[in-house]
């Protein structure tokens, strides 16, 4: 199963947004039954791509 799929019950979002801590919990059990990728890690992967983004709009 994975966390892109469930909603939170708290704030409505979908859980693998993370907007409210329940979301944030839930999805860092998924992840830890599933043994994916750590929260950091994503995190850490978020800011990379995030980084790379804004450079190419500097480039262009
Ligand atoms: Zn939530």
């Amino acid at each position: 199963m994975s966390c892109e799929d469930l909603i939170c019950a708290s704030c409505a979002g979908p859980v693998v947004e993370a907007r409210c801590p329940a979301c944030q919990s839930a999805r860092a059990q998924v992840h830890h039954h599933s043994g994916g990728l750590t929260l950091p890690v994503i995190a850490m992967l978020l800011l990379a791509a995030l980084a790379l983004a804004v450079m190419l709009q500097v480039a262009h």
